[in-house]
């Protein structure tokens, strides 16, 4: 069987290691993230482009996608 052509993104939140700094929220350019209390969280999978950038900018290594 063939691979779906887009396969979504594995958001990996590390909650205990997230300090709400929500640069990740400001650096995804497609508004997937959002700040939920004082931790970050997904809001919007589908628009995710895996561009890694959240998991780049994150000073804490609480973000991954995959
Ligand atoms: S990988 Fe890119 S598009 Fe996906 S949540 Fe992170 S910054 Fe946003
Ligand atoms: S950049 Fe890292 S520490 Fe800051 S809100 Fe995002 S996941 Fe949490």
């Amino acid at each position: 069987m063939a691979e779906p052509a887009k396969k979504p993104a594995n958001i990996v939140i590390n909650e205990s290691l997230c300090k709400g700094c929500s640069i990740c929220v400001d650096f995804c350019p497609t508004n997937v993230l959002a700040m939920n209390g004082s931790v970050v969280a997904v809001k919007n999978l589908e628009a995710c482009t895996k561009c890694q950038l959240c998991d780049l900018r994150c000073p804490d290594f609480a973000i991954q996608v995959f």
